[in-house]
C-alpha cells in the first residue's frame, strides 16, 4: 500500500503516518516529490487494510499497489528520480556518459583514459577493481589497489567513480572509495548482495541480469530500495538470445517499457552488450535515440593489450566521436 499525503501536509503529519506504519510492524518509506509526499509500506505479505491510515490528518488517499514491486514504481513517485552527486547528475536534463576502462590495470592506463573522459566534459568514470570473470584463470582485478587508483582519478580530474562490488567484502571496500556502487549482471539476483547495497548510502548502478525479465529486474531494484537506499540507476547491458552475431542482444525496447512503470533512471551499455568496438558507436547512438538517461562505455588506451574486454573498448578518437554524436542525438530527443 501507498499513502499519498496532501500537497500541504506538514512534517509532523508525515511523521505520524510513519509512526503508525511502524507501530503495526511494517517499514515506512517516505518519498518526497515536487508536489506531495508518498509513503510506501513494505514488510506486509498480504493486502493491507487502509483504515488505520485513511483518517489521519494530512492523508489524501491510500492506494493499493497491484504490482509485486512498489518502491520502484511510478505509482510511488510520479516524477522521475534524479541522482545527484555534488554537481554531477544522472536522470535529469542532461544525457550522462559514464566512461572508462573495463578493468583498472595500472595507474598509467587509468589516468590516461580518465584524462580523455574528463576532456570530453564527462562527469563519471568507470573502472573495475573487482572483476567478475567467466574463467577463474582470467585477470580478477587489482582489488583495493585498483580502488586507490580510482580515488586518485577523482582527486585529479573531479570525476565521480563508478565501480563494481562482486561480493559483500568487496562492497565494504567499494563503499569507502566509490561514488556509485555497481552490481553486475551476474549478481542481479544475488539477494544478500542487493540487501547489502541497499544498506549503503551511495547510489547503486544495477545491471540487468542477462536472462531476466522486466519484473525480475524491477524486483532486484526493489531489494535495494526496500533497505532504504532509493538512489538506484538501472542499466540495460544486453540479454542472451539465439543471435550469434553479437555478444549479447541489446534490448532497447526495455527503455520505454521501464519508463512506463518506474521513476528510476535507466542507462544503456553498448560495450558489454555488443562485445565488439565497431558496434558500440551505432548502439550508443540508438541508446540516446531511444530515450535512455545515459551510457556506460568502455574505453582503453591500448585495447589490444587490455587484460579484460579489449575487443569492445573504444579507442580515444572513437570515444570522442561517439560523445559528439550521442550528445547531438540526445539534444533532439531529451525533454
Ligand atoms: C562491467 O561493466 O564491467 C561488467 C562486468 O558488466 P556486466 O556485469 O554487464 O557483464
Ligand atoms: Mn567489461
Amino acid at each position: 500500500m501507498l499513502i499519498v499525503m496532501k500537497a500541504g501536509a506538514t512534517e509532523s503529519e508525515i511523521q505520524r503516518v510513519v509512526d503508525v506504519i511502524e507501530s503495526i510492524g511494517f517499514k515506512a518509506h517516505p518519498m518526497p516529490g515536487a508536489e506531495r509526499t508518498a509513503i510506501g509500506i513494505t514488510g506486509n505479505t498480504g493486502a493491507l487494510d487502509a483504515s488505520p491510515f485513511a483518517d489521519l490528518p494530512g492523508v489524501a488517499e491510500c492506494v493499493r499497489v497491484t504490482k509485486p514491486y512498489k518502491l520502484v514504481s511510478r505509482e510511488m513517485r510520479s516524477e522521475r528520480t534524479v541522482i545527484r552527486i555534488d554537481d554531477a547528475e544522472l536522470g535529469g536534463d542532461e544525457f550522462t556518459i559514464i566512461a572508462g576502462v573495463c578493468a583498472v590495470e595500472s595507474s598509467a592506463q587509468t589516468i590516461a583514459t580518465a584524462r580523455v573522459v574528463a576532456g570530453m566534459g564527462c562527469r563519471f568514470f568507470r573502472g573495475g577493481a573487482f572483476k567478475p570473470r567467466t574463467s577463474p584463470y582470467a585477470f580478477q582485478g587489482l582489488g583495493e589497489e585498483g580502488l586507490r587508483i580510482l580515488a586518485g582519478v577523482r582527486e585529479e580530474f573531479g570525476l565521480k567513480i563508478v565501480t563494481e562490488a562482486t561480493d559483500e567484502p568487496a562492497l565494504d571496500l567499494v563503499e569507502k572509495y566509490a561514488d556509485v556502487i555497481q552490481i553486475g549482471t551476474r549478481n542481479m539476483q544475488n539477494f544478500s548482495l542487493l540487501r547489502r547495497a541497499g544498506q549503503a548510502r551511495k547510489p547503486v548502478l544495477l545491471k540487468r541480469g542477462m536472462a531476466s525479465t522486466i519484473e525480475e529486474f524491477m524486483l532486484a531494484a526493489e531489494y535495494i530500495m526496500s533497505e532504504g537506499n532509493y538512489q538506484v540507476i538501472l542499466c540495460e547491458r544486453g540479454v542472451r538470445t539465439f543471435a550469434d552475431h553479437t555478444r549479447f542482444t541489446l534490448d532497447l525496447s526495455l527503455i520505454p517499457a521501464i519508463r512506463r512503470i518506474s521513476h528510476l533512471p535507466i542507462i544503456v551499455d553498448p560495450s558489454h552488450s555488443t562485445g565488439e568496438r565497431e558496434k558500440v558507436i551505432p548502439l550508443a547512438r540508438a541508446g540516446a535515440a531511444v530515450g535512455a538517461d545515459g551510457l556506460l562505455v568502455d574505453v582503453h588506451p591500448n585495447p589490444e593489450r587490455a587484460l579484460c574486454d579489449g575487443p569492445q573498448a573504444l579507442l580515444f578518437d572513437m570515444f570522442e566521436e561517439m560523445v559528439r554524436e550521442v550528445r547531438a542525438i540526445a539534444g533532439i530527443v531529451r525533454r
